[in-house]
């Protein structure tokens, strides 16, 4: 029994799809992928610039490798756990799965707040969480990337401590996703996933028959997924009314401002106190009037409390885990159209996995072949998911699920059993 919210969720969501595939697969092999085959827990000590020798803890889960080596983010927060990073190691098994990428999934985690932590002392830790987590990350067994609290610097100064622990001048094949461009990074890697949240953005619009231009779009967080999702559907026509972030949030039924909103955090480090607009908490503005609301923050998000008084009639999943099951049956029952996590926020994996076979191929993509190829695919994979909804008469989220699931499963009784 686990007591943490999002991986009891994680495991709800499995439970109702395994129940789907009974009859396709046996019900040691469903059993088999709802535990991870790894779970580490590590503890850091790095020197930091006060002098003093801090001991961190560190989280790595390889939830399943049927597909390919473990793929997922270093979500760095003051209370990230070891089942909060197991939850989201099992989301990226389905989701690398379901957007068709030869990985399995993973997830790391680092205790610590990185908005309190001074540049040098962030990658100290960054550089003391690689050596600590070393046996882990290999291009063969878990190729980390970005997630809430790390970034694109970060991953730069992972792969310099791997190259600088093997005496060379960089590693062969790719150990991290998500580097800067310079360090063999790919053009558009960090815009990935905000852009794919964008893509089938519009295209729920379109399947509902609405028109992207000049709807109303509600996003939470203002970070690498909500601040680019944020432009995306506004270069898309969208109106932007409100944004929040962890300190606060601004509502402004007119539009806001997205350049002048991104230099205000650029300075202040958050929206709150941004001029034109109408301040309120975070919890206030997922229910103020709009048509798309992006989560693009943290997980349990949308719960059984606000479900009914969310206003939106489309909830674009940009975060990992943001609606809770509970959540997900009033808005059902509401008709509210939810395009799921795994589908809604996977073009970051799917550029990662670019990223990955140019490094392994010592080829240079441009970022218009990027962006060619991440809309060719969050489309294609966002209309088989319609598809098996509509076919199967299940909610978006079932949907993903059951093509996902049954693809890993696929994929383990192809490999076979080893004692
Ligand atoms: P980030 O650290 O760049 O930004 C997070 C944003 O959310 C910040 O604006 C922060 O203030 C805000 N926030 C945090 N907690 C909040 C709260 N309780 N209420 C309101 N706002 C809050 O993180 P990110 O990389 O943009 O990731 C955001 C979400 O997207 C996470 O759930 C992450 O797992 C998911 N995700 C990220 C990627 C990626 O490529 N970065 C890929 C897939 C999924």
């Amino acid at each position: 029994m686990t007591t943490n919210p999002m991986l009891e969720h994680a495991l709800a969501n499995f439970d109702k799809t395994a129940r789907l595939l009974r009859g396709e697969f046996p019900a040691d092999l469903l059993l088999k992928m709802r535990d991870p085959r790894e779970r580490s827990e590590l503890r850091l000590s790095p020197e930091l610039a006060d002098g003093r020798t801090h001991t961190i803890r560190a989280f790595v889960v390889h939830h399943n490798r049927a597909l390919g080596p473990s793929k997922g983010g270093i979500r760095m927060t003051p209370c990230v756990t070891l089942d909060e990073v197991t939850a989201l190691a099992m989301e990226m098994t389905w989701k690398c799965a379901l957007i068709g990428v030869p990985f399995g999934g993973g997830k790391s985690g680092i205790v610590a707040d990185p908005e309190q932590l001074p540049p040098h002392d962030k990658e100290t830790l960054i550089r003391s969480f690689t050596r600590g987590a070393i046996r882990h990350i290999h291009p063969l067994v878990y190729v980390p990337a970005p997630d809430m609290g790390t970034n694109e610097r970060d991953m730069g100064h992972i792969k310099d401590a791997i190259s600088y622990s093997l005496g060379q001048a960089t590693t062969q094949g790719c150990y991290v996703t998500g580097k800067p461009v310079i360090l063999g990074g790919i053009p558009g890697r960090r815009e990935a996933t905000g852009r794919g949240v964008a893509i089938t953005t519009a295209a729920a619009m379109k399947t509902l028959g609405r028109d992207l231009c000049g709807a109303t779009v509600i996003v939470q967080g203002f970070g690498n997924v909500g601040a680019v999702a944020a432009h995306a559907l506004a270069e898309l026509g969208a109106r932007v009314v409100g944004i929040g972030d962890i300190h606060g949030a601004v509502y402004n039924p007119s539009g806001l401002n997205l350049t002048a909103l991104a230099a205000h955090v650029r300075k202040q480090r958050s929206v709150a106190g941004f001029t034109v607009g109408r301040h309120m908490t975070g919890a206030k503005l997922l229910t103020m009037p709009c048509e798309v609301l992006v989560p693009a923050a943290t997980g349990n998000q949308i719960t059984k409390e606000n479900a009914g008084k969310i206003q939106a009639k489309i909830i674009a999943e940009g975060a990992n885990g943001p609606t809770t099951p509970e959540a997900d049956r009033i808005l059902e029952k509401r008709g509210v159209f939810v395009i799921p996590d795994i589908l809604c926020n996977a073009g970051g994996v799917f550029v990662s996995y670019l990223e990955y076979t140019q490094e392994t191929q010592q080829e240079q993509m441009t970022e218009a072949e990027v962006r060619t190829r991440l809309e060719q695919r969050m489309q294609e994979r966002f209309a088989r998911v319609c598809q098996t909804a509509q076919e199967r008469k299940l909610p978006m989220r079932q949907a993903a699920m059951l093509l996902a699931v049954r693809s890993v499963a696929t994929a383990i009784e192809a490999h076979g059993n080893l004692p």
